[in-house]
């Protein structure tokens, strides 16, 4: 009995693994029927070589059923190692599909005829068969009852007929299981190199199989229909998964790339610690080196959060100059983190340039005081003069009197007018709004004087505090009450000034020109002016100011009667 065979390989025929089996009478008596799991292309091809040729020379019937590459590449070496047309002619060729598929599924009943046919026609004819058939596995159909009933009667046929029957399967794709009940069907079990005894072979099981092992079979068959159904889902849900990926990895690309080029800095932060600036906030914050840093510490707060949602905040740059931002946070996610996404907004320009407006307003103001200022100063200066000559002769006391009145006048008005010059402080001090108005009264009386125009001041009393910048609200009612001298040819301005709940309202009342509404809905925007020296920005930095100390300018008119400037300001907190 034949239990292990190794075979040593050189040469053509030595490498038949087979041969060993081929060549053993008492194993030929019973007939051949062996289940080859291969592995290696090139050993495969030799095998079947050896096969072949083996069969050629003992003048047996060669039936090769594989695919065409394969009996292709098989004729080539068979032709380059000597052999002629006249002897390959003898070797029937089947295409492994063709004999075992129908509608691309395993056909047993057909298969099993075509085996029948085939090798009755040989037998009949005298002549000892060989056949070498790789079987056709259709990966998506599970069949190892069909293939179980095919080898069971396939071993049937061998033990009738005494032929040589290899039956091969591509080891590395067909499951273990299948290969299992493979090794139950067959008596020779072979590999590339090996071929042994099949442990599981037992004949009396065969034939016919019973209705259990049926049952057990097709079960199994049901349960690997049930493993590719699910695998196909898992794979679906894999493709929709890997799907889904992309398309949040593109997002994701596409606001990095947008958060990155967009005109205005962005800033993360995870626990204030900033993990993140784009392109525009590099440059905005100059060289100042804010990765890693705490936000809090480098952006100062100066606001809180306005009607729109924007606080500002100014960072101090290495040469000691502020930079202002527009603040915006919203929370966000950073590299699966809870992060802060910041938007500023740069400011600076901005502040810089109201800064410049306020300022030129406020020289072209002070230029055109001037001149009012000095033909005013020039009268008590004429006046001194007179009494100073007269003193020369006599002494008098009352025109010490009004020497003295007269100078004092001179100081007040300079000093008005140097206070205006006067760089503002930026800090909000507690003022009594009424002594301002008295004090801008002076300075603008010189001009009104000289229109005939009075400036009366009705206060209900004569201490009402705000907290202000002076100069600059100053600034405001100078302009305010000069746009009145401006369009009154005569008459008078009063100033009213009224003590409300949280607020002191001045109404400044004029008997000027009036405006119509188009006009009035022009007010306040730059470089709108009626005026040929005008500069149109008088108005709009007295909103901007105004607006500032939370306050707020009201205006109602008439044409050809005159107009109101009513400006609203909030109490001082401290004082009143
Ligand atoms: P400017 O005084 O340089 O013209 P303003 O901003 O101070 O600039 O004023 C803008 C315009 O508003 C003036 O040119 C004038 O036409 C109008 N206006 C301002 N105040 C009055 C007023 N009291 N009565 C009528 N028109 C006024
Ligand atoms: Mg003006």
């Amino acid at each position: 009995m034949l239990r292990y065979i190794i075979n040593g390989s050189s040469g053509l025929n030595q490498q038949n693994v087979l041969s060993q089996l081929t060549n053993n009478d008492e194993a030929l008596q019973k007939g051949v029927h062996v289940f080859y799991a291969f592995y290696e292309r090139e050993k495969y091809i030799n095998n079947l070589l050896g096969f072949i040729t083996e069969g050629l020379t003992k003048r047996q019937q060669v039936i090769i059923v594989d695919k065409i590459d394969i009996y292709e590449e098989v004729i080539e070496k068979l032709t380059t190692n000597g052999y002629k047309k006249d002897d390959i002619e003898l070797i029937v060729f089947v295409e492994n599909d063709t004999f075992y598929l129908t509608n691309a599924s395993f056909d047993v009943d057909r298969s099993i005829q075509m085996l029948k046919d085939t090798v009755s026609l040989y037998l009949e004819k005298g002549l000892f068969l060989r056949i070498w058939g790789q079987v056709s596995l259709q990966m998506d159909e599970p069949a190892v009852s069909k293939l179980r009933l095919y080898e069971s009667r396939c071993d049937e046929v061998v033990a009738e007929s005494k032929t040589i029957i290899v039956c091969t399967y591509n080891g590395l794709i067909v499951p273990a299981y299948i290969q299992n009940e493979m090794l139950k069907t067959h008596e020779y079990f072979m590999t590339d190199d090996q071929i042994v005894l099949s442990p599981f072979y037992r004949k009396e099981n065969l034939n016919p199989l019973s209705n259990g092992e049926i049952r057990r079979l097709q079960k199994l068959d049901k349960d690997i229909t049930f493993l590719q159904d699910q695998n196909k889902k898992l794979q679906k849900l894999y493709d929709e998964i890997n799907r889904k990926k992309s398309i949040i990895e593109r997002s994701e690309k596409f606001y990095r790339n947008l958060i990155e080029e967009l005109p205005v800095s962005i800033v993360i932060t995870k626990n204030d610690h900033i993990v993140y600036v784009n392109h525009t906030g590099i440059k905005s914050f100059d060289s100042v080196d804010i990765q890693g840093k705490a936000f809090s510490k480098l952006f100062d707060k100066t606001t809180s959060a306005t009607k729109n949602g924007l606080s500002e905040y100014k960072l101090l740059l290495p040469n000691h100059e502020f930079r202002y931002f527009a603040v915006k946070w919203i929370p966000t996610w950073f590299e699966g983190e809870s992060a802060a996404l910041y938007i500023l907004i740069d400011l600076t320009e901005q502040k810089l340039n109201e800064k410049l407006m306020v300022r030129s307003e406020k020289l072209s103001i002070a230029g055109e005081l001037a001149a009012g200022i000095a033909h005013e100063i020039r009268n008590p200066l004429t006046a001194i003069k007179g009494f100073v000559k007269l003193l020369e002769d006599t002494s008098n006391e009352i025109y010490l009197t009004i020497i003295n009145d007269e100078i004092s006048r001179i100081e007040q008005i300079s000093s008005e007018l140097l206070i205006l010059a006067k760089p503002h402080s930026e800090t909000l001090k507690v003022t009594n709004i009424v002594a301002l108005l008295n004090n801008v009264k002076t300075l603008l009386d010189t001009q009104a004087i000289l229109k005939n125009i009075e400036i009366e001041i009705l206060s209900d009393r004569k201490e009402i505090y705000i907290d202000c910048e002076e100069t600059k609200i100053r600034q405001v009612f100078i302009n305010i009450i000069k746009n009145a001298i401006e369009v009154m040819d005569k008459g008078k301005i009063i100033i009213l000034t009224k003590k409300l709940k949280d607020f002191v309202q001045v109404d400044v009342i004029d008997q000027g020109t009036g405006m119509s509404q188009e006009m009035l809905d022009k007010l306040g925007e730059p470089f709108f002016t009626t005026k040929e020296k005008g500069t149109g920005l008088g108005l709009m930095v007295c909103y901007k100011i105004v607006g500032n100390h939370n306050g707020k300018i009201d205006v109602t008119s008439q044409v050809g009667e005159g107009s109101t400037f009513s400006v609203t300001l909030p109490l001082s907190s401290w004082a009143n």
